[in-house]
């Protein structure tokens, strides 16, 4: 991995009034080790993070990709992340990313094992490229997640709906994925209807109306999603967030897989079954979020 910088971040209080929090970061050798042996994140998963896509130095979303943290450290009981502090975090990183796709990562972990304090960082890295993927697309297969669709409400402890750095089962999906003969998956809940992507939220498309699965807790607010909503919005489309059954999948007009890095990637079958696809309104859809965005 071609690195291009990393920080660690002295975590300040939420009300700290400080106007610059330059002295509360650390630049360090993004190729050197830089954790303690005691890091709860290695240890145990035990933390947030976020992936924010650069695009030619241009941080998208920030504001969103900060809220989503805040909104994780809650479910977490994790300490309130300084969204000032973040924010200028995230500006140093960016600005060390240059022309292209890069991509930003925020991690908040609980600390070091009976230590004092979470730990902090940020990293930069050019982002891989996903060009070919917006353009062919992505094979699916549904994966059941395991659990009903009131399970979030019932039990926060499971913490869906945080953005954790428990990405095992993330990844084991993809990998499942791939076993099947497909590029991607959508998680779906025992009882039939669909959640999200391993490492992406689904939008589907009906006539002019785009709908993806409410966020009601079980998933992950998408920043992409919103943003891409908030655009169709613009364009006269109609967006709608709802409970989606797994059958519905096969009767839709289009769809696709959103994230902040990948970008959108139409999902050309689900299942097995080919699903139409717009290459052309992808491929504005895609111009969208590559343009600057806040
Ligand atoms: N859902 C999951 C599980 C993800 O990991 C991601 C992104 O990494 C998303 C949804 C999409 O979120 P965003 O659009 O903010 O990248």
């Amino acid at each position: 991995m071609a690195w291009r910088f990393a920080l660690t971040i002295d975590p300040a209080a939420p009300g700290d009034p400080r106007g610059s929090f330059a002295e509360t970061f650390t630049v360090i050798d993004p190729a050197a080790p830089a954790l303690s042996v005691g890091e709860l994140s290695t240890q145990r998963g035990d933390g947030i993070f976020e992936s924010i896509g650069v695009v030619d130095g241009h941080p998208q979303e920030v504001a969103a990709h900060l809220e989503r943290l805040v909104h994780s450290a809650r479910i977490c009981d994790l300490p309130e992340p300084h969204v000032g502090q973040w924010r200028e975090a995230v500006a140093a990183a960016a600005a060390a990313c240059g022309p292209g796709e890069s991509v930003v990562k925020l991690i908040l972990s609980r600390g070091v094992e009976h230590g004092p304090a979470p730990t902090a960082w940020v990293t930069a890295a050019p982002a891989a490229d996903f060009a070919a993927v917006r353009e062919r697309g992505v094979r699916v297969v549904t994966l059941d997640r395991g659990y009903a669709l009131d399970v979030p409400a019932r039990a926060p402890w499971l913490l869906l709906g945080a953005k954790t750095l428990s990405y095992a089962v993330n990844m084991a999906a993809l990998r499942e994925a791939k076993r099947r003969g497909a590029d991607d998956a959508i998680f779906t809940t025992s009882d039939g209807f669909v959640l999200e992507a391993p490492t992406a939220s689904l939008i589907l498309r009906r006539g002019d109306t785009f709908v993806t699965p409410a966020p009601h807790g079980g998933i992950l607010r998408g920043t992409t999603q919103v943003s891409l909503f908030a655009h169709l919005e613009e364009q006269g489309f109609a967006t709608a967030y709802a409970t989606i059954a797994v059958s519905d999948l096969a009767t839709v007009d289009a769809a696709w897989l959103v994230s902040s890095v990948r970008l959108a990637a139409p999902i050309t079958a689900v299942d097995g079954v080919a699903l139409p696809m717009d290459a052309a309104f992808t491929a504005a859809i895609n111009e969208y979020l590559l343009s600057p965005r806040d």
